[in-house]
């Protein structure tokens, strides 16, 4: 019976996962019904229904437009896997509470900003205000008994500023940071709460260092690849909401 309902939220995700990778499209040129009939970037001609179905429609279509020939799919197969992964050990972690489906909109939120990022180098104000929307909704929530997250007010407010008055600061002084990553910062700062804020900034900013030696090492150093922030500082944010709390309790 476990497994069964371990299958169904996967399938679930999966579906989840291709239609925030069909947003992350969609979103930032207005063109909704990119949602549910899909076509090619490239030349702009409707992909078959095949291409939707999630975990194979990629395979399917062999990653290929059936069109144009350009590649095709990897995005979608990569967002369907992420996304299902993080809802699984989301829902190891807390369960079929509030809370988890709370987290998974934001998950949800922080892959279609990350795929845009990554793709277009914009940080939509759309999705960054939902974001902050869940954060107004944990920091009012935070005022009672029931809110489960543990946090009381002012952990919310610090944590909208921790990071992000600092980066802001680093903007303006060095403008080595967008100002679109200090905006997500202050958002989910406010959702998070200042301690898991710090923890996913750590993970967040040592990732990014990570894979931006790695880029240094494979394309040598000439390469001025400006790397995208969005996609580590919110993976830093889901590692906070997976394992921040067990982390913070064993540092201190
Ligand atoms: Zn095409």
């Amino acid at each position: 019976m476990t497994a069964l309902f371990y299958v169904v939220v996967g399938i679930v995700a999966l579906v989840l996962g291709g239609l925030v990778a069909r947003a992350s499209h969609a979103v930032p040129r207005g063109e909704y019904k990119e949602l549910f009939a899909p076509s090619c970037p490239y030349c702009g001609k409707r992909l078959p229904h095949a291409a939707s179905i999630p975990l194979i429609g990629s395979f399917l279509i062999a990653f290929r437009c059936p069109h144009c020939g350009e590649r095709q799919g990897g995005k979608t197969l990569t967002s369907e896997l992420v996304f299902a992964v993080v809802c699984l050990l989301l829902h190891l972690v807390y369960g079929f509470s509030y809370l988890f489906f709370v987290y998974v909109l934001t998950a949800a939120l922080l892959l279609m900003l990350s795929l845009i990022d990554l793709d277009i180098r914009e940080v939509p104000h759309s999705l960054l205000f939902a974001v902050l929307l869940i954060g107004v909704l944990l920091f009012v929530f935070s005022f009672f008994d029931f809110s489960l997250t543990g946090t009381v007010w002012w952990e919310h407010l610090i944590g909208a500023v921790v990071i992000s008055v600092p980066l802001f600061v680093l903007m303006m002084v060095t403008g080595g940071v967008g100002g679109g990553d200090v905006k997500l910062m202050f958002c989910l700062g406010l959702l998070l709460a200042w301690k898991l804020t710090i923890v996913a900034f750590f993970f967040g900013v040592i990732l990014a260092a990570l894979v931006a030696l790695v880029l240094r090492i494979w394309c040598g150093k000439g390469g001025k690849y400006q790397l995208p922030l969005v996609p580590f500082l919110s993976l830093g944010a889901v590692i906070a909401l997976l394992v921040g709390e067990k982390l913070l309790a064993i540092v201190f």
